[in-house]
């Protein structure tokens, strides 16, 4: 039979004045534990779940970040070879190679389109981005501005491809090939690379923001498990090891209850059984215990139980089960214990209770009756050894009480 620590449990169980108001304080800061528990495991799921919508609203704007990076760069980086082709184009209808004139004019047509997506942010294109300080350095300062560049060329792109006066043609061709080599091209080679470099840092922005965010996500994790799912789990324990107690054991004498004694006195007998050991049932009642408690009330008739469980612990071996089987009558299942050791330790029961006295009032004294009924090998089951030891317990009172009665 194991001890267990009476105040860890049963603080709630039957209580008296003092006891009472102690007991409901103790529900109280209970309460008020498990209610602040739940409100803080709310509000760390909630943080837990912001974190995680903001972590996934960041990771889409990586995903649409990089996706229209890759659409301005792919635009910007056609804008080199648009001006390479237009000036091959112009070469080849300069020279009279008319039928090249609409492949010519769909080229100026896509590379003035793609021009205003790039710097004003509209047209078909679906361009959002926005122009860096330095990317509006290289399109819109002067002398040397690529947007009016870029105007210009297109512009004598048309004059080449749509005018009749061929001294105008042969000087828009000569400013499209001097344009293209000189001016343009280096340009438009500097504006993919600024795009590139806007586009990169942005990311590695997000980026950072991304890890920060992953940062703070763990960190919120591993407070919320050390300062509140540590301790839920620790109460949820606390209280089924609670609940787990409350079942099995009586609540006045902390033995166990009648329903798990029978429990664990089946399996006990049973195991004796088949290993052909010895056991044996003893059946104690207190002596006139109804006239305990009309002399010295109730809470006296309930210390007296108390200072019962707690000699019989003392007096008992821990493999012994005891249980609280009715209002003062008791039941001892004694494992591997043949007749005579039996009868030696129901008479040092008898005898030791006979002198027990509790600290107040101390001219208090009662007396056992026991019954023993020693387990037989074949026919025995719990309940037969019960009524057995049952019998023999009521020819102990019959004779006269304070004594022991072997079945
Ligand atoms: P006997 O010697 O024949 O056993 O007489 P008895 O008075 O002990 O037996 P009886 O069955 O007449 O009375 C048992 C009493 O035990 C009656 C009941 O009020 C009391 N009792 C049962 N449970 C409790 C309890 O938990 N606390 C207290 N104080 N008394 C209890
Ligand atoms: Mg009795
Ligand atoms: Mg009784």
């Amino acid at each position: 039979m194991k001890l267990f620590n009476p105040a860890s449990l049963f603080t709630h169980l039957p209580y008296r004045g003092k006891e009472l108001d102690e007991a409901t304080d103790s529900e109280n800061t209970d309460i008020r534990i498990t209610r602040s528990l739940t409100t803080a495991y709310t509000v760390a799921l909630s943080l837990i779940a912001l974190l995680s919508i903001g972590a996934h609203l960041l990771l889409d704007n990586v995903i649409k970040e990089n996706v229209s990076s890759a659409k301005v760069i792919n635009v910007a980086g056609r804008q080199r070879m648009l001006s390479q082709r237009i000036s091959i184009y112009a070469t080849a209808l300069e020279q009279g190679n008319i039928d090249l004139k609409p492949e010519f004019l769909k080229l100026t047509t896509l590379m003035e389109q793609s021009h205003k997506a790039l710097v004003y942010g509209n047209g078909k294109l679906d361009l959002t981005h926005k122009l860096t300080p330095e990317l509006r350095q290289l399109y819109f300062s002067e002398p040397d501005a690529l947007d009016r560049r870029t105007r210009t060329f297109i512009k004598n792109t048309k004059i080449l491809a749509n005018s009749t006066d061929s001294n105008q043609r042969q000087e828009a061709y000569k400013k499209i090939q001097a344009a293209s080599l000189k001016h343009l091209l280096p340009m438009l080679d500097e504006a993919v690379f600024l795009f590139e470099s806007d586009t990169t840092e942005r990311t590695m922005r997000l980026r950072n923001v991304q890890q920060a965010m992953l940062v703070i996500l763990l960190m919120a994790l591993s407070l919320e498990a050390a300062f509140i799912f540590r301790p839920m789990v620790h109460r949820v324990k606390e209280a089924t090891f609670k609940l787990y107690n409350l079942a099995m054991h009586d609540a006045l004498t902390e033995l166990y209850n009648r329903r798990h004694f029978m429990e664990t006195g089946r399996r006990e007998l049973l195991l004796a059984q088949r290993r052909q050991q010895p056991a044996t049932l003893l059946m104690i009642d207190i002596d006139h215990f109804k006239r305990i408690n009309d002399t010295y009330g109730h809470a006296t008739g309930d210390a007296v139980l108390k200072k019962f469980a707690i000699v019989l612990l003392q007096a008992l071996r821990q493999t012994d089960i005891i249980g609280r089987i009715g209002g003062e009558e008791f039941a001892i299942i004694l494992p591997d214990c043949d007749a005579p050791s039996s009868q030696s330790v129901a008479e040092r029961i008898r005898a030791t209770m006979a002198e027990t006295r509790l600290r107040n009032p101390s001219d208090l004294s009662w007396t056992v009756s026991i019954g023993i009924a020693i387990l037989d090998e074949g026919t025995d089951n719990l309940d037969s050894l019960m009524q057995k030891a049952d019998a023999a317990l009521y020819r102990a009172k019959e004779s006269g009480r304070n004594q022991v009665v072997i079945s």
